[in-house]
């Protein structure tokens, strides 16, 4: 009697977090992170419990050999669900429908040759290996694509593993004491449905949580970077520099300005979608030459701020020189390619700055820097204490 109430119980929340999941991903546009087959498999765990318990006592009839197949499904679904949500392209439909006819194929098989006896405790040992396998690609995911959620990971693995050990217990007593160990009123059969209850409450809210880490992580990045050139913007900018400087041994950093030099001939000559390549170009660029720890940014319209983190002035010299080139010598890559185009950028560096506070001084001695270097003639640097340090070759500006 108890242990019908917890199963009926049990189902009753398998099901429910199934429609919840499985809203969820209708919400979800794109990456559905795993949730239509997590929705799936709660349905099929929850419905091979409902078989359970129409069932009435163990044997061989249809009922039960779907129960069994749908019980072994069920780890494979959630392993699906697992990689879609760590961004793997994981198939379901197939591998579930071949592994579906394989398991009852072995069911028919053990049945007929050694008796529902054994096809019983085969279901015990083979779910034990399945969440063996699943608690080992866990631990393997807490070294990889799950580093940032060592935690949840931890405990993910330490149910599973539980789960494991629960089924090798009830394999070892239905093969000691045959069917008679899988009455509902059995000690270790209401153990079991009190632990699958347990997980059950457990593991479907620490999934809504996993999945709303990864929105508000999205949602916070994407609030920090400009859509045109995936660099930051300002606000990612100022966060990257709070980063860097709540660091113990955060060390000091120059600004670099960066403007696209005549950006507005680009535009009226070529049209304003090539003005955006042209943006994505310089962005690349950046990309490509920074060092590990600098940080890029594109903070107004044709204008870059870049983080030179730890360098001596030769060093940002250096870094400035590098960025200048690489922009003006690659030609921009345009679709539908009407010749080549390249731009050149003039570029002002800022004073040394030491905390988050000094920021907008530091812009603005790099800003004015800038504005001697459009002054002298473009296409080069200028350094925040006055004088050119480099000379460049007269911009080209638009070479179509
Ligand atoms: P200078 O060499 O002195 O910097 O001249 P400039 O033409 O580069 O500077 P100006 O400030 O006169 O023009 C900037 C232009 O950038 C004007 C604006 O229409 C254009 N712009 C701003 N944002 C975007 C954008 O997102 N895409 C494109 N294609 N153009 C943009
Ligand atoms: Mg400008
Ligand atoms: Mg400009």
């Amino acid at each position: 009697m108890v242990a019908t109430f917890i199963v009926g119980m049990l189902c009753t929340h398998l099901l429910c977090f199934a429609v919840m999941f499985w809203l969820i991903s209708t919400r979800l546009q794109g990456d559905k992170l795993g949730m239509g087959a997590f929705a799936a498999g709660n349905a099929m765990l929850g419905f091979a419990y409902v078989l359970q318990l129409l069932g009435g006592p163990p044997g061989w009839n249809a009922a039960s050999a779907l129960n069994h197949t749908l019980t072994l499904c069920v780890p494979l679904v959630y392993v699906v669900g697992g990689l879609r949500f760590f961004g793997r392209a994981a198939p379901l439909l197939r591998p579930l429908l071949w592994w579906a006819l394989a398991y009852t194929a072995a069911q028919v098989l053990v049945q007929w040759l050694a008796g529902p006896v054994a096809r019983y405790a085969m279901l015990s040992f083979v779910s034990a290996l399945a969440f063996l396998a699943m608690t080992a690609a866990v631990v393997q995911a807490m070294r990889g694509v799950a580093r940032d959620l060592r935690v949840e990971m931890g405990l993910f693995a330490l149910l599973i593993g539980g789960l494991c050990l629960l089924n090798v217990a009830k394999g070892v007593l239905v093969a000691r004491d045959g069917l008679q160990a899988l009455d509902m009123g059995q000690r270790l059969q209401i153990v079991f449905y009190v632990y699958m209850t347990f997980l059950a409450t457990v593991l479907a809210p620490s999934m809504i949580w996993l999945v709303l880490r990864r929105l508000t992580d999205a949602l916070r990045d994407a609030a920090g970077r400009d859509p045109l050139t995936q660099l930051l913007n300002r606000r990612g900018l100022l966060a990257g520099l709070q980063g860097h400087f709540s660091a113990r041994a955060a060390g000091h950093v120059r600004l670099l300005l960066l403007d696209i030099d005549h950006f507005k001939r680009i535009n009226d000559t070529h049209g304003h979608q090539a003005g955006d390549q042209v943006l994505c170009h310089v962005a690349e660029a950046l990309r490509q030459t920074l060092r590990h720890g600098d940080l890029a940014s594109r903070t107004g319209g044709e204008e870059f701020v870049v983080v030179c983190a730890d360098a001596d002035d030769a060093g940002v010299m250096r870094l400035a020189e590098r960025l200048r080139v690489a922009i003006a010598q690659q030609a921009v890559s345009r679709s539908g390619a009407q010749g080549p185009l390249r731009c050149t950028v003039t570029i002002g560096i800022s004073q040394v700055l030491r905390g988050v506070d000094g920021v907008e001084a530091a812009l603005q001695e790099a800003d004015a820097a800038l504005y001697r270097g459009k002054k002298a003639g473009r296409n080069r640097i200028e350094w925040a204490h006055g004088g050119a340090l480099q000379q460049a070759a007269p911009s080209p500006a638009v070479i179509a």
